[in-house]
């Protein structure tokens, strides 16, 4: 049953009650104050008949009392008087033809001797035959001759059908009225139910035709107050802002996940097809062999020299970008990289050493890594040199001339490590894609070995170091890469240049500059 009809079928039955009440209560009224008149004219008559119409005198041979009806009392119309001895319950005395009597019985004499006034509703018939009601007040009365014995019982009787006729009129209004009213009531109660509810019920289509069309996008539309459906519609639209929010996100990082798997097979389905070419041709030139194949020795040499060379680079490609895949994940995986107080200086030291033993065309050379003296970070090592490496070999890769320098800068609160070349550079346009998974710039596809993971393996490895990056590039003029890393709390403390924002990632915004 729906809320409206619930709230209808309460209301009208809360006021049926109330109505319920009020009519019984008013029909009661009117019955007593009708009622009530009645009987003190009965009352009233009955003293006057006592007083002035009823004669007693004494029997003069039985001594017993005998009573005169006095016929020069006028007896008001509409009403009849009997008189009942108590003692035998006969009618001594009638101011009704012979044929009629108005109904009387001893339990009812006994009330009145008791109360001295009582009055009942008793059916009987009229003096012209017909069925009535009579209502009767019977009147204990006693002579001033002998005060303390009731002499008779004095009925006076009017006939209340009028009454009866007006009570029955007044209560079938009543229930006409109490049933108009319940109809109008639940009729107006119905539409202003629907009224209040009609937003609840644009709530629930608008929702279900979210729910069906899984159009996330859709929002209710309320142009009411802000009471409490207003607040609703508020609060349902900003959890829907939130879910479509989330669901875009979920989305969106459904889409890379599954870019990253497909560029992922794809980038190692070439390395396993040249190297499983290789093995075939190294197969058929072995089994020609075995089957007195026409090859010299130094013919078979040099094959198979050059299918096993390009067995081994293959090999280490598909290991690299293995290792590339699994850093990414690692990544992808959310664990936090473990970070601990480092001397910044001994690890790029430890890297340029290094670096000297990388292939290159370039020169490398060491600047000035003055800025570095005892500055301290919060850092993994082994990702920081990772990350280093990354740059460097790119530099190296991408400069077939001219050189390559590292240095490092101070500003306040962090330091930099500069990586500048002179290499092929890049167009502005391809420095925002440069750190997405799998992106290599025109310039490099194709010419140069890669597999473009290696800057969104660096990106994420400053990301985690809270630091940030600039890009500086100009295509045929070279690049300059520079890593921003923040310095430890207690060193800038100590430096006095205030507290820092904890490295934890969340600061981390690479940034890309262009120099055009
Ligand atoms: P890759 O394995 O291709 O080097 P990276 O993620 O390391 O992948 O780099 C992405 C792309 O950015 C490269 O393909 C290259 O086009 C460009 N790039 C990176 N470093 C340099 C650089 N020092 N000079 C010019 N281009 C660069």
């Amino acid at each position: 049953m729906s809320i409206r009809t619930r709230l209808t079928l309460w209301y009208s039955f809360l006021l049926g009650a109330l109505l319920l009440v009020f009519g019984i209560g008013l029909y009661s009224y009117i019955s007593v104050k009708l009622f009530d008149s009645q009987d003190r004219e009965m009352a009233s008559l009955a003293e006057e008949v006592i007083n002035r119409g009823i004669q007693s005198s004494s029997n003069p041979f039985t001594g017993e009392l005998e009573f005169t009806w006095s016929l020069s009392f006028r007896f008001s119309t509409g009403y009849a008087a009997q008189i009942i001895d108590p003692a035998s319950g006969e009618i001594k005395r009638s101011t009704l033809p012979r044929n009629v009597v108005i109904p009387h019985s001893s339990e009812s004499i006994q009330k009145a001797i008791k109360d001295s006034f009582y009055v009942v509703n008793e059916k009987g018939k009229s003096p012209n035959g017909t069925d009535i009601v009579w209502r009767i007040a019977y009147v204990p009365f006693s002579m001033k001759v002998a005060p303390d014995q009731i002499v008779g019982v004095l009925q006076i009787a009017t006939t209340i059908d009028n009454t009866l006729a007006i009570l029955s009129q007044v209560s079938r209004f009543l229930i006409l009225f109490a049933l108009l009213v319940i109809v109008l009531a639940a009729t107006s109660g119905l539409y202003l139910s629907r009224k209040a509810l009609k937003p609840i019920e644009q709530i629930i289509r608008t929702t279900g035709q979210i729910e069906s069309s899984e159009d996330l996008g859709r929002r209710i539309e309320y142009k009411g107050p802000r009471d409490e459906i207003g607040r609703l519609t508020e609060t349902i639209n900003s959890m829907l802002d939130r879910v479509e929010g989330t669901y875009r996100e979920l989305e969106e990082s459904d889409r890379m996940q599954r870019r990253f798997v497909s560029d992922a097979s794809h980038e190692l389905r070439t390395p396993l097809t040249t190297i499983r070419g290789n093995v075939e041709f190294l197969e058929k030139v072995w089994n020609q062999e075995r089957s007195g194949g026409s090859l010299s020795d130094e013919e078979k040499r040099e094959l198979s020299l050059e299918a096993v060379s390009d067995i081994a680079g293959e090999a280490s490609r598909m290991s690299r970008l293995v290792n590339d895949l699994l850093a990414l994940a690692r990544a992808d995986s959310g664990t936090a990289m473990q970070l601990e107080e480092l001397e910044i200086r001994p690890i790029v030291e430890d890297v340029c050493r290094k670096a000297a033993l990388l292939p290159k065309k370039a020169d490398w050379r060491i600047g000035s890594l003055e800025a570095l003296t005892g500055a301290f970070v919060r850092g993994n090592a082994d990702s920081l040199s990772q990350m280093l490496f990354i740059f460097l070999e790119n530099a190296f890769k991408y400069t077939p001339e001219g050189y390559v320098v590292l240095d490092a800068v101070k500003a306040p609160r962090q330091i930099g490590i500069r990586i500048r070349d002179t290499g092929i550079g890049m167009d502005k346009d391809e420095v925002p894609h440069i750190f997405e998974r799998f992106y290599r710039a025109d310039v490099s596809r194709g010419k140069t070995a890669g597999t473009g993971l290696g800057l969104s393996i660096a990106k994420w490895i400053i990301d985690q170091h809270g630091g940030s990056i600039e890009v500086t590039t100009r295509l045929q003029e070279g690049s300059t890469f520079l890593i921003w890393l923040p310095l430890s709390a207690s060193e800038a403390l100590e430096a006095g240049e205030g507290p820092i924002p904890l490295a934890d990632g969340s600061n981390a915004d690479a940034s890309a500059d262009t120099d055009e």
